[in-house]
């Protein structure tokens, strides 16, 4: 059995992002991302701050907004526009969840889609879906099948089953395992599906984003399978230092020794996340600057 190591393959990531950019730094170009978080949501504050300081490790600008829980939807538009005229970034992100009374529909839509990292506006879809490569494919589907070319793992004729249909994860997953040059065979499972765990048995390869800690039982899972768990839950543990631990969808220490390969949490898709965000903005500094 393959334990798939995403913080190693997220810091190979990470060096050809840099290699990237100090080739455009030396023809004067720094790529730039703009971080915008409404609201004091502890968790975004986490993320929105590790997205920042990979930024300045890497040597690429990046800009951190950060607004009050009150700000109106129009105000919040108005920096999206300014940041969508703004040379100095090419990425714009506006961290999730917003407060309710922002509509989040329409915020991916005010983002210039040249611009847009997380490949949420729907040109961006439209080009995952028509296989079109100039378009930004949401960061952690697009990790999780880096993961999967890295540990050497064939999708060509494979039966996948992807469980969540999420626009952030479950749909470009299927969208990029189905595509011309992964060419899996893809089932898509979600709240309504019936005999979960049957359909699951037949799969080469499940991919679990669901947002249930230890979800995927042995039962579902035939001999010789590839499981690539996106799941992150918290769970209550006395032992832990912060009273909790982070476990994926999958019940991985029944999971994993049936498996052909496995992407632990944390330390499997998580890493890749933030290291294909990195990339997603050099891609769009690249294309603005009409370099390939
Ligand atoms: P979501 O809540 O938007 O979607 C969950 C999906 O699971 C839905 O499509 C739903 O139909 C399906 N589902 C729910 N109950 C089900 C059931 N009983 N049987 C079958 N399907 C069921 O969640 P999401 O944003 O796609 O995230 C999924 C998980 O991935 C979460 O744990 C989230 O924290 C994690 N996540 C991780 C990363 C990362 O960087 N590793 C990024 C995004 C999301």
């Amino acid at each position: 059995m393959q334990v798939i190591d995403g913080k190693k393959v997220a810091e190979e990531v990470l060096q050809e992002v840099a290699q990237e950019i100090n080739a455009l730094k030396s023809q004067g170009i720094t790529p730039g991302l703009a971080v915008v978080l409404v609201g004091e949501d502890p968790a975004s504050q986490v993320y929105v701050n590790s997205k920042a300081r990979k930024c300045a490790e890497l040597g690429m600008h990046s800009e951190k907004i950060v607004l009050s829980a009150d700000t109106s939807q129009e105000e919040l538009l108005k920096v999206i526009e300014q940041l969508n005229n703004n040379p100095a970034i090419h990425g714009i992100l506006v961290q999730s969840p917003p407060p309710k009374h922002i509509d989040e529909a329409a915020v991916v839509l005010t983002i210039d889609p040249a611009k847009d990292v997380d490949g949420f506006h729907p040109e961006n879809v439209a080009k995952l879906v028509l296989e079109d490569e100039t378009g930004f494919v949401p960061c952690t589907p697009l990790g999780c099948m880096r993961l999967l070319k890295s540990a050497g793992i064939d999708t060509c004729g494979a039966n996948a089953v992807v469980i969540g249909r999420s626009m952030i994860v479950g749909k470009p997953m299927a969208h990029l395992l189905m595509a011309k040059d992964a060419n899996a065979t893809v089932t898509v499972a979600h709240s309504r599906t019936k005999n979960l765990a049957d359909l699951c048995k037949g799969a080469d390869i499940i991919v679990a984003a669901i947002g249930r800690p230890n979800f995927v039982t042995a039962d579902f899972v035939k001999d010789g399978a590839v499981v690539v768990d996106v799941g992150i839950n918290r769970v209550e543990d006395a032992t832990a230092p912060r009273g909790y631990r982070i476990v994926g969808d999958v019940d991985y220490a029944n999971v994993a020794p049936k498996c052909k390969a496995i992407t632990p949490v944390p330390g499997g898709v998580g890493p890749m996340t933030i290291a294909l965000l990195m990339a997603n903005t050099v891609k769009a500094c690249k294309q603005q600057n009409n370099i390939r």
